[in-house]
């Protein structure tokens, strides 16, 4: 059968644009391999030093997503909670990150040595203070400065010293956190849950109901690792005061042992702390 004029001349049109549109590729590929081939051939003399001085460094292994389970994380929190946070909050909300037992060594709530130290006799990462206060400390440090770079309104908070012996000692954690707590400040205590049995997992216990009521920043966190009954354990010293108490996991293998090796220590740190910036970012927008 003759195709009516009209359908023969768009054959004909089409058959045109796909000749001059794989013709143009044909160009445009012709001229990336000339390109390629002559920077290949003729590197600058300053290039040629630079890659002979500092082999390009590796770049950064990109952070585990989240998942269930979490590959950087462990398991969140066995014993769950269901409150949800929907109060809003300011942009530029203050917000003041502590690192958990840091006035309290030596102590009976001293923290967590770890699976490591606990269980295979390892060395504490620091003599003098219990395990789990080294990591809050460094994830507190990350969580600051990435925090900072990404325009939150957050610092530090740290006290004059590791042992406190008075709970209301106007320095300790405690008594800093009413105090900002009071003034709208959002305080956010960094840990990390004992190894297992004995510890629950990843999760926000958030402030206890007689200081606010839960807005965006603890709804986010909570999605983000887990959220834990409001009440937990019969309402804690720090929730009491207006600290939301982060746990970030729990101290024992795979991830303590990607803590202790060296070559995987500042990129594990900095992974933790992007899972908390994000979350504090996604809180406050
Ligand atoms: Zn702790």
């Amino acid at each position: 059968m003759r195709l009516p004029a009209w359908m023969q001349r768009r054959r004909f049109a089409t058959g045109l644009a796909i000749a001059g549109l794989s013709l143009v590729t044909l160009a445009m590929t012709k001229a990336a391999e000339q390109h390629n081939w002559l920077t290949a051939l003729e590197p600058t003399q300053e290039a040629a030093e630079k890659s002979a001085e500092q082999p390009a460094p590796a770049p950064p292994e990109p952070c585990p997503a989240p998942a269930t389970p979490d590959p950087l994380l462990g398991p969140r929190t066995k014993e769950p909670g269901s409150w949800v946070g929907r109060s809003p909050v300011q942009t530029n909300l203050p917000i003041v990150v502590m690192a958990g037992h840091a006035d309290s060594q030596g102590t009976a709530s001293s923290g967590t040595p770890g699976y490591a130290v606990d269980q295979q006799k390892r060395p504490p990462m620091q003599p003098g203070i219990r395990d789990e206060l080294f990591w809050n400390r460094a994830v507190q440090a990350a969580v600051v400065s990435q925090g900072q770079a990404r325009g939150l309104n957050i610092r530090s908070y740290t006290p004059p010293s590791i042992s406190i012996p008075d709970d209301d000692d106007p320095a300790t954690n405690w008594s800093q956190a009413k105090v900002f707590s009071e003034r709208g400040e959002y305080v956010l205590e960094i840990h990390f849950d004992a190894y297992r049995p004995h510890g629950f997992g990843s999760g926000l216990i958030p402030v206890l109901a007689n200081v606010r009521e839960l807005n965006l920043v603890d709804e986010s966190l909570a999605q983000a690792f887990g959220r834990f009954p409001r009440n937990f354990r019969g309402g804690l010293g720090g929730p009491r005061r207006g600290i939301g108490i982060l746990e970030i996991a729990m101290l024992e293998p795979p991830l303590e042992t990607k803590l202790r090796d060296p070559s995987t220590r500042e990129q594990t740190v900095n992974c933790l702390a992007e899972r908390v910036v994000s979350a504090l970012v996604q809180g406050v927008s």
